[in-house]
């Protein structure tokens, strides 16, 4: 088991990483959105279409059917 420690400090140094990029989407304000398709979560196959914001990546809504609709036909 020599990579015990190893995950171990690995998952400690994630949920730090995790906790500081939450910290930093607490301070955005959000201002510039884009409509984008992401995966559901981290470890999933299925991909799902949000408002992410551009600066922060956070996830800051559900686009309605127009919007989703508008970004799959692409900018015109
Ligand atoms: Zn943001």
């Amino acid at each position: 088991m020599a990579n015990t420690k190893n995950v171990i400090s690995l998952l400690e140094e994630k949920r730090k990483i995790s906790k500081e990029i939450e910290d930093l989407q607490s301070k955005c304000n959000h201002s510039h959105k884009s409509v984008k398709s992401i995966k559901e979560r981290e470890d999933a196959s299925t991909f799902v279409i949000r408002w992410i914001c551009n600066n922060c990546k956070k996830v800051i809504g559900i686009p309605n059917e127009h919007e989703i609709n508008k970004y799959l036909n692409g900018p015109r």
